[in-house]
């Protein structure tokens, strides 16, 4: 059988900065619709690591394929490192980013500019076919903005202000986000290894 790998995501807007990312490695990538294959998958791991590997090991285990799977969020941390793993579900899976951004920044309210520092992380994972997982980690450090600004990226891209860019990660190209981004590192790191199998 060809060698493939599935990534274990059905959210086409990551699965475009993978793809940018990875290009390079020669073994061909597909997102699970590609693959053909739907899974709910519960993610009910308590980290981001935990949650990344869930994803993985089900999709290998499912298809005999490697798979690599990331599991995201921003974490603020005067609330607590709210949203955190509970990103993509926080005020519910169906409200849209401009409700979930606006209520972050409303939650904010007041809250002076040194202590609105948060960050984006991604953990990835690679569930092997013989069983073996290997994960990497990449952060993104940033500010909660008062305003939402920048239309690229998605979900929290339009608060998420960048003292060094002096604009949000939604006003980023999608290079410059890839170069700098939790996900970007994490994959690159992810690619290293891969490299060295
Ligand atoms: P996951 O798909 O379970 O990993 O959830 C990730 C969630 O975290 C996304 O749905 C977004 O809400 C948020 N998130 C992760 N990475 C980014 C990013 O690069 N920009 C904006 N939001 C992000």
């Amino acid at each position: 059988m060809e060698k493939r790998i599935i990534f274990a995501t059905g959210n086409q807007d990551k699965m475009r900065e993978i793809r940018m990312i990875l290009s390079d490695i020669g073994i061909p990538i597909l997102s699970m619709k590609e693959a053909g294959i739907t899974a709910d998958i519960v993610e009910d791991g308590t980290t981001f690591k935990e949650n990344a590997i869930i994803k993985a090991k089900t999709i290998m285990e499912l298809t005999g394929d490697m798979a690599l799977a990331d599991d995201s969020g921003l974490e603020i941390d005067y609330l607590n490192r709210e949203p955190g793993i509970f990103s993509a579900r926080y005020m519910g899976e169906d409200t849209s980013y401009d409700i979930k951004n606006r209520s972050l920044i409303d939650r904010l309210e007041g809250v002076p500019e040194e202590q609105r520092t948060a960050r984006f992380v991604c953990c990835i994972a690679c569930a092997l076919p013989d069983g073996r997982i290997l994960t990497s980690r990449g952060t993104m450090e940033g500010h909660i903005g008062y305003e939402i600004k920048g239309s690229n990226g998605f979900g929290y891209d339009p608060i998420f202000y960048l003292p060094e860019f002096g604009c949000t990660s939604a006003q980023l190209t999608p290079e410059q986000k890839n170069e700098v981004s939790h996900r970007g590192k994490a994959l690159r790191e992810m690619r290293r290894m891969l490299e060295e199998l």
